[in-house]
C-alpha cells in the first residue's frame, strides 16, 4: 500500500495549513486584528494591535529564514537591483516592520489637512524684520487648499496695528485671518458682562473700544511695561482682594525682542495670583479654548489642523493638547533643546517657517 497512515496525516495537516493561510486575513479582520486595523487617526501613532501584528509577522519572517538542517543549503537567490547579497532574515524583518510602520504613518498623515495656524512674532517675523523667506513660503502655502489663520498672543498691539506691521513687511494677510489673545479676552469680558481695569499696553486699547471700564469690577492683564509699576499693580491687587475676577491675556514667561529676550506678562500675572491667592482665567495660548476659538467658523476639527510656532509650550504644546499637530521652528524665542520641554514632543522641529511649509506641502497634503 503506497499511502500509510503517516502520509494521510501529513496530507491532512497540509490541507489545514493551506486553509488557515488562505483565510488568515479574513479571520483576523473578524476579530479586529487585520493589517489595516489598529491604525490611529491623523497624526497618531499606530495602535497597539497594529504593532503586535507587525511583531508577529516579523518573527514569522525570521523563522522562515532559519531553514531546518535536513532541508540542506538554501538555493542561491537571483541578484536584484544591483544588490549582491540578499538581506539577512533579521534585516528583512526589520525592513518589513519599518515599511509597515512607514505605511501606517503615511496612511495616518494622508488624512485631509484643512487648516494651518501660524504664530506671528518669532515665526513669521521678529519685531520689524521678517524671517528670511517667510513671505515666499506663505505664498506657497496659499497655493494649497488650506485655511490659514494667524494666531498670536500679542497683548500690546491691536489687530489693526498688527495687520499694518505685517503688510509693511510684505506679508499677504487680511484682518479676518488674524485671531489674537486680545480678541479672546474681549470675548470673555463680554460674555461675563464685567467692567475691566485694562492693565494692557495703550496700543492694545483699540481692541476694547466700546467696553465699559469705569468703576471696574474685573482685571484684564496683558504685557504692559509702561504700567507695571507699584501704584497700578497695587490697584489691581485691591480689586482682586475685593473679589474681582483676574483675566490674563496670556502667561508667557518671556518673549523675543530685537535686543534679546524680555519678561512676558506671566511673572506679573503670577505675582498677582500669589498675592491674592486667586487663579487667573487665561485666554491666550496655550489654552485649549484659544485654539478651538481660532478654528471656530472654519468647519475644521482640531485633528485636521497643524500649528507652527516658536514657543514650544504655548504654541506647540497647547496645539497638541487641543488635538492638532505642532511644528516647532528654531527662530524667535527658540532655545537649544526647547523641544524636550513638552511630552509628547513636537510632531516636527525644523529650522524656520519656510521649512515647516515645505514639510506640510510634501507630507501632510
Ligand atoms: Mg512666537
Amino acid at each position: 500500500m503506497a499511502f500509510t497512515l503517516y502520509s494521510l496525516l501529513q496530507a491532512a495537516l497540509l490541507c489545514v495549513n493551506a486553509i488557515a493561510v488562505l483565510h488568515e486575513e479574513r479571520f483576523l479582520k473578524n476579530i479586529g486584528w487585520g493589517t489595516d486595523q489598529g491604525i490611529g487617526g491623523f497624526g497618531e501613532e499606530p495602535g497597539i494591535k497594529s504593532r503586535l501584528m507587525n511583531l508577529i509577522r516579523s518573527v514569522r519572517t525570521v523563522m522562515r529564514g532559519l531553514r531546518p538542517p535536513f532541508l540542506g543549503p538554501e538555493p542561491t537567490r537571483a541578484r536584484c537591483g544591483g544588490l549582491s547579497h540578499p538581506p539577512s532574515p533579521s534585516a528583512e524583518a526589520l525592513l518589513r516592520v519599518r515599511g509597515v510602520e512607514r505605511l501606517a504613518r503615511l496612511m495616518a498623515t494622508r488624512r485631509a489637512l484643512k487648516a494651518v495656524l501660524v504664530d506671528l512674532n518669532g515665526t513669521l517675523h521678529i519685531e520689524d524684520a521678517a524671517v528670511p523667506g517667510a513671505q515666499e513660503a506663505l505664498k506657497r502655502l496659499r497655493g494649497a487648499s488650506v485655511i490659514i489663520k494667524f494666531v498670536t498672543n500679542t497683548t500690546k498691539e491691536s489687530k489693526h496695528d498688527l495687520l499694518e506691521r505685517l503688510q509693511k513687511l510684505e506679508f499677504d494677510i487680511s484682518e479676518d485671518e488674524i485671531f489674537t489673545s486680545l480678541t479672546a479676552a474681549r470675548n470673555l469680558v463680554e460674555e461675563k458682562q464685567v467692567r475691566p481695569m485694562l492693565l494692557v499696553d495703550d496700543r492694545a486699547l483699540r481692541d476694547f473700544q466700546g467696553i465699559q471700564t469705569s468703576d471696574p469690577n474685573a482685571v484684564v492683564i496683558g504685557l504692559a511695561p509702561e504700567h507695571f509699576h507699584y501704584p497700578v499693580l497695587n490697584q489691581a491687587f485691591r480689586l482682586l482682594l475685593d473679589g474681582a475676577p483676574l483675566i490674563a491675556i496670556h502667561k508667557a514667561r518671556y518673549y523675543k525682542r530685537k535686543d534679546g529676550l524680555a519678561l512676558g506678562p506671566g511673572p506679573f500675572v503670577t505675582g498677582l495670583e500669589y498675592a491674592t491667592d486667586t487663579k487667573a482665567t487665561v485666554v491666550g495660548k496655550p489654552e485649549k479654548t484659544f485654539f478651538l476659538e481660532a478654528l471656530r467658523g472654519t468647519g475644521c476639527e482640531p485633528e485636521q489642523a497643524v500649528m507652527i510656532g516658536d514657543d514650544c509650550r504655548d504654541d506647540v504644546g497647547g496645539a497638541q493638547n487641543a488635538g492638532m499637530l505642532g511644528i516647532l521652528v528654531k527662530t524667535g524665542k527658540y532655545r537649544t533643546a526647547d523641544e524636550e520641554k513638552i511630552n509628547p514632543p513636537p510632531y516636527l522641529t525644523c529650522e524656520s517657517f519656510p521649512h515647516a511649509v515645505d514639510h506640510i506641502l510634501q507630507h501632510l497634503l
